[in-house]
């Protein structure tokens, strides 16, 4: 049931469901306000009401929850040590393979390594002035084991 909902949730017929239970309740208290203008609700139908507000703040909660999950499951998966270096950025994590490896101070995308460390992107182009590779290995092979 949970993933249904969460499935539910993540299609796009989420807005006119959102948009339907919307223009029902109003149709209802529209129904219930009447001619006079006053809310007359009896005990039966404020319980209803009352309950259904609590199942609809709990299953927000609930999608809240399960977005907060992922969220924290994608932070261990990404999660990198970094160090700061001679004005570059070396990071270790999964996606390094475990290994220290170089990155662009301004932008964050992997350096080139092979020559010096600099930026793959031409738009940034961001490049240490005196770096070589072998500098780079130092720095590498001083950073924590
Ligand atoms: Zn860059």
């Amino acid at each position: 049931m949970n993933k249904f909902l969460q499935k539910l949730w993540q299609s796009p017929a989420k807005v006119p469901l959102v948009s339907l239970s919307t223009a029902a309740t109003g149709i209802v208290l529209n129904h219930l306000i009447g001619q006079s203008g006053k809310v007359e609700l009896t005990p039966t139908i404020a319980t209803d009401m009352l309950l259904a507000l609590g199942a609809l703040l709990f299953s927000v909660g609930g999608v809240a929850y399960s977005y907060y999950k992922d969220l924290e499951q994608l932070k261990k998966v990404h999660e990198e040590e970094v160090q700061v270096r001679n004005g570059i950025v070396f990071k270790r994590g999964k996606r390094t393979g475990g290994q220290w490896m170089p990155f662009c101070p301004v932008c964050e995308m992997p350096a080139d390594p092979t020559v010096y460390p600099k930026c793959p992107d031409p738009k940034c182009g961001w490049q240490p002035t005196v770096m070589v590779k072998r500098q780079v290995d130092e720095i590498i092979a001083r950073l924590p084991p």
